[in-house]
């Protein structure tokens, strides 16, 4: 029982930890014509960057993202994953001790 909170508490903490995520995808656009497929005559003046996410309301948003910002949206979206990692295993945890608190 106590290992299991322990366990469940070291988790949450690990949580607590990581604050800074973004749901989404990186796509990169012409700067000029704001296509992905650019149609500017000659050459293109250069790629712009959008992170694609879906609000709570599953609205699509889109979000400009300066290309000295990738690499940091690029770890935001990393962090992500990893919280979503934490989630699945902080329900597991919770329900071992639900399970040791129903034994007792
Ligand atoms: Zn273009």
């Amino acid at each position: 029982m106590k290992s299991s909170i322990r366990k469940r508490n070291a988790l949450a903490e690990k949580l607590a930890m990581c604050p800074e995520f973004v749901r989404g995808s990186i796509t990169s656009i012409c700067s000029t014509c704001k296509r992905a497929r650019c149609i500017c005559p000659g050459k293109s003046s250069g790629m712009a960057y959008r992170l694609t996410y879906k609000d709570r309301h599953q609205k699509t948003r889109t979000v400009y993202v300066r290309a000295d910002q990738l690499p940091r949206i690029r770890k935001m979206i990393a962090n992500y994953a990893h919280v979503r990692k934490l989630v699945d295993q902080l329900v597991e945890a919770n329900i071992d001790v639900f399970k040791a608190e129903t034994r007792r």
